[in-house]
């Protein structure tokens, strides 16, 4: 056999596409859909499905939030402190956060970096949205949790020279994160004491 009967291909192909998935892996996956029972795949195939249809970015702080209610479930509780907002990078982040239950205020995410090399600008990001809040909504501090990474600081940096002559006070997390790592992927009591030990930028 030369090559895959075509439906085996699509699938290494579009899983090959995923990060941190190559080829090899790829055709692992596959291969072990092939055998495996066919409720794993249909649960597979309805997830991925449901997915892009059943979900969007809310409309104030552009999380991830169900179709049906176009704003989070953050931003439409009246549990949180709605003078602070919290300004990461991906969705993946506010999970993070809200797992370390230190933070009660609200979120923006920017949905990348500024990154010259790879040609995203402020205008690729939800920056001009995050401006909109600020100038509409009483907001008293602008935490930067961006990832320790020099994307990332360079876009606290951006922010706060344009945050900070609002009158708004700007933080960013405190040290400790491992540098160039993520978020996402800090423990809960590294993310806890970083957001307390939060520092005001100048
Ligand atoms: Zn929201």
């Amino acid at each position: 056999m030369r090559t895959l009967p075509e439906p085996v291909q699509n699938l290494v192909d579009a899983l090959a596409r995923l990060p941190g998935v190559g080829p090899k892996t790829a055709s692992r996956l596959t291969f072990y859909l092939l055998r495996a029972p066919e409720d794993i795949s249909l649960s597979l195939a309805d997830a991925l499905h449901g997915l892009k249809e059943e979900t969007g970015l809310c409309e104030t702080c552009f999380n991830i939030t169900r179709k049906d209610t176009p704003i989070c479930e953050v931003c439409g509780s009246d549990q949180r402190d709605r003078h602070t907002i919290c300004v990461v990078e991906e969705p993946m982040d506010v999970l993070a956060i809200e797992k370390t239950a230190g933070f009660n205020g609200l979120y923006h995410v920017l949905h990348g970096v500024l990154s010259p090399i790879e040609g995203i600008g402020p205008e690729d990001l939800k920056i001009k949205e995050l401006y909109a809040r600020l100038d509409a909504d009483e907001i008293k501090e602008v935490i930067l949790a961006t990832n320790p990474s020099m994307e990332g600081d360079a876009t606290a940096m951006y922010l706060n020279e344009r945050i900070a002559p609002m009158g708004i006070r700007v933080t960013r997390l405190a040290r400790g994160l491992p540098v160039g790592g993520d978020l996402e992927y800090a423990d809960q009591n590294t993310l806890l004491r970083a957001l307390a030990g939060r520092q005001d930028l100048d």
